[in-house]
């Protein structure tokens, strides 16, 4: 089936493909691969580049595969690649289960999140992608393969960006569902926030600093408490010199509504908490581009005050900058590997050309922390300068090759950004 294919979440990039199929099983999806010079999966459309584009064929998943399957002895969930993490998430709920994070926002594609290491936050959280144990995907070749974490290059597999081949299937871990209460504080100061950053980020499962980088303070950040942990049932009035915000449940420094997850202390799912926006509303207009660094968090105070030299530049041009942090891992082309990260993150007005112009000043500044760029969000890196900042890039390109070896996968971003 083909239809018309348009353009991303955002409205800010127009895929380029050919055509659109919507193969329902395996077989289909082996013809569809197979029959063209050019293919890519898209999951979503919640990236803001070119990312899953091909001049080919795109192939969306969304119709693909069988219900959730769980097995409550090894503690894991397979599930088809196109269901979205909020979808996933109310499912696991309502059996008493529970993912270890979420990302900002649970529209987006299992598939589409883990092969960019779509992250949340936590100093002691691994991205979505370290919850998956085994996967399946169609080579570019066009074969059948199970990959699982007993495969010596497993960790080359998973955040992939869609140039090993189409994830038919994913096995993710899960854990007993917990509780979590969100709370706000406004008013950190940044005085604070670079003397305390690691105590600031470890005060709760997951934090997040919220700042439009001007100002001796930060205007909000939040906190997700695990209710599981012997975590306090009240909250002081005062952290880290921030005030406890009025217990107002649907408060947002982004753009305000009730668009948002519960606040306010109120105790509920990890499903209803974890991830910023609910799923049952559309977090915004989707009139923004959204850019993100990854540093060493040992570095945190020295980077962010570099990018705070570019305050006034930067702010006539933002929505918002959030600051959270990811767990080390060993994938190899996750933006956290083998680092402890800080994620400084931009939502910028819908302003192209103020955020190219912008881009490399930002990078200039966190070039000397090695800022890994999110591969699902602007940026105006290019290969080889990614490729050095992942000691397995070497790796994943021999893999690339191996499992696409006419290329089919590829396409101007792969050879742009990662010199594939
Ligand atoms: C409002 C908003 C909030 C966001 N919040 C966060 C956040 O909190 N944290 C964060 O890290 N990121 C965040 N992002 C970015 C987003 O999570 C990533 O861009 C993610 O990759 C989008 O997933 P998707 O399903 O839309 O995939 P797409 O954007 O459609 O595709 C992304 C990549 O996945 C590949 N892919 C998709 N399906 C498959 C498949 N079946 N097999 C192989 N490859 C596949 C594509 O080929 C492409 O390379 C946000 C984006 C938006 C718009």
């Amino acid at each position: 089936m083909t239809d018309q294919i348009g353009a991303n979440w955002a409205g800010t990039y127009e895929y380029t493909a050919a055509r659109l199929e919507h193969p329902s099983t395996v077989d289909e999806l082996r013809a569809i691969v197979t029959g063209t010079d050019r293919v890519r999966a898209l999951g979503t459309r919640h990236s803001f580049n070119d990312l899953a584009d091909t001049a080919g064929t795109l192939v969306s998943l969304a119709d693909f595969g069988d219900a959730p399957e769980f097995d409550t002895e090894r503690m894991i969930v397979s599930v088809a690649p196109g269901i979205r993490y909020g979808d996933l998430a109310n499912w696991l709920q309502a059996r008493g289960f529970a993912l270890h994070n979420m990302g900002s926002l649970p529209h987006i594609s299992v598939a589409g999140a883990i092969a960019t290491g779509t992250h949340g936050s936590g100093n002691r959280n691994g991205n979505l992608s370290t919850a998956v144990s085994a996967l399946e995907l169609v080579t570019g070749d066009g074969e059948l393969l199970a990959v699982d974490r007993s495969h010596p290059e497993f960790d080359g597999f998973v955040v992939a960006l869609g140039a090993l081949g189409i994830v038919t299937r994913v096995t993710l871990d899960i854990q007993p569902t917990f509780d979590i209460r969100q709370d706000v504080y406004n008013d950190l100061p940044w005085s604070s926030v670079l003397s305390e950053f690691e105590a600031i980020t470890g005060s709760a499962y997951s934090v997040s600093l919220f700042t439009t980088w001007v100002g001796d303070s930060i205007p909000a950040m939040w906190l997700k408490t695990r209710m599981d942990a012997g975590e306090p049932t009240t909250m002081p009035p005062t952290l880290f010199g921030a005030v406890a915000a009025s217990p107002d449940p649907q408060r947002s420094i982004a753009d305000g509504g009730d668009n948002m997850t519960v606040f306010g202390g109120i105790p509920g799912p990890w499903s209803e908490r974890l991830p910023h926006f609910r799923l049952d509303s559309t977090p915004s207009n989707g009139d923004e581009i959204q850019t993100e660094y990854f540093v060493d968090r040992a570095r945190s105070s020295e980077a962010l005050s570099a990018v705070r030299q570019l305050a006034e530049a930067i702010a006539p041009h933002l929505h918002v900058t959030e600051l959270r942090t990811v767990a080390a891992d060993d994938l190899w082309l996750s933006p956290a590997y083998r680092r402890e990260s800080l994620g400084i993150h931009f939502t910028w007005k819908n302003e192209p050309e103020a955020v190219r112009a912008l881009l490399p000043r930002i990078q200039a500044v966190l070039a000397p922390f090695d800022a890994r760029p999110h591969w699902g969000k602007w940026n105006s890196l290019e290969a080889p300068d990614v490729a050095a900042l992942y000691p397995r890039a070497a790796d994943f390109a021999r893999l690339a090759e191996q499992l696409d070896p006419r290329h089919r996968l590829r396409n101007p971003y792969l050879a742009r950004v990662l010199g594939l």
